[in-house]
Parts: structure tokens; C-alpha cells; sequence
């Protein structure tokens, strides 16, 4: 896969060169160059395929000139031993539950993919890599969490003191072993800050090899594209008329990894962006303009984005063409108002518990579902987190509590391991040198 940069400033790099640099030295995104056409592939998979197979399949042909098929299928198996569940909601509605993995969130496919994909590299060079990422809960969790007991890799998580919850806080600083918890006396935007400023340290950057971890990076986009297919495979036998994808969105790297799968020839009609009041994306759909905005606080706080940075990539997809993209992808807005209720009415309908996400995709179905009146169309809504994540907003919409899953309840008897240090970079770098030189 040869991908280049959104911003055409950069050299053409692969998928590992682009895996581990993250984002292009221009400041743009990394974006593969040419479109295949999968179609037949996808057609002949059905509701026995597996995941495993599907995530395999993808990788062998989009990588198959990088690295050997025995190292391919290495990578995946070692990245999946959790897989997507689509369960039937309503007669055209469909869950596709994305938190079975290890951090009970979507995020985990993307995050386990880099990591193992990373290890096997890593290792295979016999270089050692220190990742940094900043967190304000869920990112840190999922990469914490990926990356536990790699070979090869050390991972540094920084997190605002005080602000992630307390299962979050949990999540993050109970692993040990390679996991390095870094609890800053400051803001996220602190951590996010210092992290930066980290890369650039010329010092750092000469005597350890810093890489890291976040959602631009292609190699957790890429396996997200794996799950629109398998969902695809589960509900194809009982598709009649339009297949399509509503997702709830913050950073539109889901929504786009659905997009690249479509490219692929996945017969997707239409995509749903849903957000919360954070609507920058389906304001842009409406108006032709795009305005992006200091994000304002929800209850669906992981979609909490002002200016959503894989907006870049939906804008080569589309060849910065309004037209094209809103013929693709049409954009629902839902407030927390209307969150908490419709938890509460799946709870009292279904006996299901939903996360606040989950409820803004759900709702943006339901929307889409009432306006196609008689077409006959099957909407796939994706459920990006475990309710139990979200408790405390669960609890307030449905006056229950939702159970916690084994591995998030495990995290809970566990000491905190961490490392208290000020919003200086200056401690950041002496922490790094002191532990990893
Ligand atoms: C990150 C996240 C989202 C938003 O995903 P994007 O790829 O940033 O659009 C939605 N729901 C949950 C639970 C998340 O953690």
C-alpha cells in the first residue's frame, strides 16, 4: 500500500513507514494512493466467514509486497482474539457491537492491530521503540491496553491529573510492566502539549526512538475498515434494498475507515455522521461550509471534537468535491437531552443497555429510517463503547446500573502505579532519559 500525504508536501511512503511515522512531516494525514476494486471478494464471503479471515484477507492484499503472508497472518492473529458481534435491534436496524475487546471499546481494534503490527516489526530489526501518547481516558486506555507485554516496545501514557474518571484512571494505571502512567499536574491540553514538544526535543529524538500512537495513525484507521465488511457478511442474507452505515463520530476516523471499505467496493448506499452538538461535520453537509469550533463538553464526551482532524482525509476521498461527499454521507445532530432518552427507551423497550455514543448513532438510524419511509433499507449502527463505561449516565437515564465486564472489573482491585510530574516538559524528558537509557 502506497500512501501519500493529504497535504502533497511529503514523499510517498508504504503502510510501515507510514505506520510508524504517524503524521506526514507536512502536517498532513497519510492516505493510500490507489483504489482496488473488491467487490467480487466481498460478494463471495457470507454470514460463516470469520472475522479473522476477513481481517487476514484484507491484509494479505494490501500488504502482501511489504511483508511475508506468514508475517501477515502473524500480525492479525496475534492482534484479534476478540471479534465484532452484529445483533439484530429493530427489523431494519442492527447493532454492530464494537467493545468486546479488551478495553470495551471500537477503539481496541485500531489499537491492537498497531500494536502487534509494531512488535512484530520491532522485533524482527531488533529495535526498541517508546511510545508516547496523551489521554484525556479512552485513547489511553485502548493503547494501554494493546500494548501491555509487548516485545520491544515501552509505552509512556500521559494523563491529566484529576479528569479522566475513575474507571479510566484505573484502566490506565494498573498494568505495569511496560505500561508507564504519567499523571500530570495540569490540563489535557497540557499532556497533548507536552508530548509534542517531546517529539521535537532533538535530544530525545537522537537517543531513543519515539513513535506514536494516535488516531491519525493509518495503522489504527486500516482495521477498522475490517468490521464494515464483516458486518456486511452478517446482514447480507436479509438485505433487500439499501445497505447503510450511521456512525457517531468525534474525529471521523471510524466513519472513514467505513468510507475506504465503500472504496473498496463494499456495497454501502449511504453513510450517517452522527455527532452531538459538536457538528461541525454535518453543519459542513447542510451549509458547504466548514467551521470548526472549541468543542463543547456532552455526554457523549468522546466525541467531543471541535475540528475534526480525519475531515482532511474525507476531503481527498471525495476530491474536495461538497457535492460528492454529501451524496454519500448525511449528517444527523443529537443532544444529550435526547441521549439520556433514548438509552432510557432502549432500556425500557429492549432490556439493553447503550452508552451515550452508542445512543446518538441509534437515534441518527431511527431519524434516517422514519424519512426513507417505504424504501426498504437496513441500517448497521455502530456501538463504539460497553455501557458500563459509562455508568454513571446510564444509571441517571435508566435508574439501573449496567454490570462490569470481567476485565474492567479486574482493574478495579488493582494498585495504582504512577508517576506524578509537572506540565513541564523538561520533567517529561528527564523521566524518559532516566528510565529508557
Ligand atoms: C473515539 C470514540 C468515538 C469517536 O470516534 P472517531 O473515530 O473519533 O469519530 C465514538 N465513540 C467512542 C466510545 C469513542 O471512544
Amino acid at each position: 500500500m502506497q500512501l501519500k500525504s493529504t497535504r502533497n508536501k511529503a514523499p510517498e511512503v508504504n503502510f510501515t513507514q507510514a505506520l510508524f511515522t504517524g503524521l506526514a512531516p507536512d502536517g498532513g494525514l497519510y492516505h493510500p494512493l490507489e483504489v482496488k476494486n473488491l467487490s467480487s471478494l466481498f460478494y463471495s464471503w457470507d454470514k460463516n466467514t470469520a472475522f479473522l479471515q476477513i481481517a487476514d484477507s484484507l491484509s494479505q492484499i494490501f500488504l502482501h509486497t511489504e511483508l511475508t503472508n506468514k508475517v501477515i497472518t502473524k500480525i492479525v492473529n496475534r492482534a484479534f482474539n476478540f471479534k465484532p458481534e452484529v445483533r439484530a435491534l429493530d427489523e431494519n436496524i442492527s447493532l454492530l457491537e464494537l467493545f468486546h475487546g479488551p478495553s470495551c471499546a471500537f477503539k481496541d481494534f485500531g489499537a491492537c492491530f498497531l500494536a502487534s503490527f509494531m512488535e512484530e516489526v520491532l522485533t524482527e530489526e531488533n529495535k526498541h521503540a517508546v511510545i508516547l501518547v496523551a489521554t484525556s481516558g479512552d485513547t489511553g486506555s485502548a493503547v494501554a491496553k494493546a500494548f501491555y507485554a509487548k516485545n520491544n516496545i515501552d509505552v509512556v501514557i500521559l494523563f491529566p491529573r484529576g479528569r479522566v474518571s475513575f474507571l479510566q484512571e484505573k484502566q490506565l494505571t494498573t498494568l505495569g510492566g511496560n505500561v508507564h502512567a504519567l499523571e500530570v499536574e495540569g490540563s489535557f491540553d497540557d499532556c497533548q502539549r507536552m508530548v509534542k514538544e517531546a517529539f521535537q526535543d532533538d535530544k530525545l529524538k537522537g537517543s531513543l526512538n519515539l513513535t506514536s500512537a494516535n488516531s491519525i495513525n493509518i495503522g489504527r484507521l486500516f482495521p477498522q475498515s475490517f468490521y464494515y465488511v464483516y458486518a456486511y457478511t452478517q446482514v447480507k442474507e436479509k438485505l433487500e434494498g439499501d445497505l447503510i452505515f450511521c456512525v457517531p463520530s468525534g474525529n471521523f476516523g471510524n466513519l472513514t475507515a467505513g468510507v475506504y471499505a465503500w472504496c473498496w467496493g463494499l456495497p454501502v448506499d449511504k453513510f450517517i455522521a452522527a455527532t452531538n452538538i459538536n457538528d461541525i461535520v454535518p453543519e459542513y453537509l447542510a451549509s458547504k461550509e466548514y467551521k470548526p469550533k472549541a468543542s463543547l463538553h456532552t455526554l457523549s464526551n468522546a466525541m467531543d471534537v471541535g475540528n475534526p482532524s480525519n475531515f482532511e482525509r474525507l476531503q481527498e476521498i471525495f476530491g474536495y468535491k461538497h457535492k460528492a461527499m454529501a451524496a454519500m454521507i448525511h449528517g444527523e445532530v443529537v443532544t444529550d437531552k435526547e441521549t439520556l432518552q433514548v438509552i432510557a427507551d432502549v432500556y425500557r423497550q429492549k432490556k439493553l443497555f447503550i452508552d451515550p455514543h452508542t445512543a446518538v448513532g441509534y437515534l441518527a438510524a431511527k431519524r434516517m429510517l422514519a424519512d426513507q419511509a417505504k424504501r426498504p433499507v437496513h441500517i448497521v449502527t455502530l456501538s463504539t463503547a460497553h455501557a458500563a463505561k459509562f455508568r454513571e449516565i446510564v444509571k441517571q437515564a435508566t435508574g439501573n446500573e449496567p454490570e462490569l465486564p470481567a476485565s474492567l472489573k479486574q482493574a478495579l482491585n488493582l494498585p495504582k502505579k504512577s508517576t506524578a510530574i509537572t506540565n513541564d516538559t523538561k520533567e517529561l524528558a528527564d523521566f524518559l532519559l532516566h528510565t529508557f537509557l
